[in-house]
């Protein structure tokens, strides 16, 4: 019931390392047509209605609020469960943004997601460096709001720009990987990099 093929990487991220967990705030940049929130979405539990209320004194909520998923694209997205989307909207955009963070209302988050990618040129130098540009837009906006230990996941086409962009990221998280995962094997420069545990914020 996965809207697209994607999913499963995130999923088999997901499940090695444990990125999303109950009662998580995620963010997911370029969302359509929206598999990976539904992934995250059900992640947070949100759509088996896990409500604080209904969790009380439950030893599986890891965080002691709700969480929410919040979606981000250019394209049209059909509505999902549990997930507020930002259809039509560049993820670059300081308006795009802001829009993100009055949602927030003061809250961090705990995860931002990228699977963005701009339309492939065949170009792959040209490629590469604009999805670069990308990758460096969500690790800025995640210096804003992520939570203490809270968690990057970011797709690159892989390229020169690779080795700058850990740099960025080893300043930020305490963990940094380079991921393929299986799911992907087929998408030959395309690989994940994921920073675990920001710590930056005081
Ligand atoms: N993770 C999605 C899923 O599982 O359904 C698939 C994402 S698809 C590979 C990449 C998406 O990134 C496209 O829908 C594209 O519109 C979006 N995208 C590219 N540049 C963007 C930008 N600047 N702002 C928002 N979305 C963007």
């Amino acid at each position: 019931h996965f809207r697209c093929r994607s999913a499963f990487k995130l999923l088999e991220i997901n499940d090695r390392f444990k990125i999303i967990r109950p009662g998580d705030t995620v963010i997911d940049c370029g969302a359509a047509p929206g598999s990976w929130s539904q992934v995250a979405a059900r992640a947070i539990n949100k759509k088996d209605g896990n409500k604080k209320d209904g969790m009380k004194g439950s030893q599986t909520r890891q965080n002691d609020r709700d969480g929410m998923v919040i979606g981000v694209d250019l394209q049209e997205v059909e509505p999902i469960e549990g997930v507020l989307m930002f259809s039509g909207h560049d993820f670059t955009l300081p308006d795009t943004q802001h829009k993100i963070l009055n949602t927030l209302d003061n809250m961090y988050a705990n995860v931002v997601l990228s699977d963005m990618a701009p339309s492939a040129s065949g170009n792959k130098a040209f490629d590469h460096e604009r999805i670069s540009k990308l990758c460096l837009s969500v690790l800025k906006f995640s210096s804003q709001v992520l939570a203490n230990d809270g968690h990057v996941v970011c797709k690159l086409w892989d390229g020169s720009e690779r080795k700058d962009l850990l740099k960025v990221m080893e300043r930020m998280f305490r963990t940094v990987k380079v991921i393929k995962p299986d799911a992907s094997r087929s998408d030959s420069a395309e690989i994940f990099l994921l920073g675990m545990e920001f710590y930056l914020r005081k």
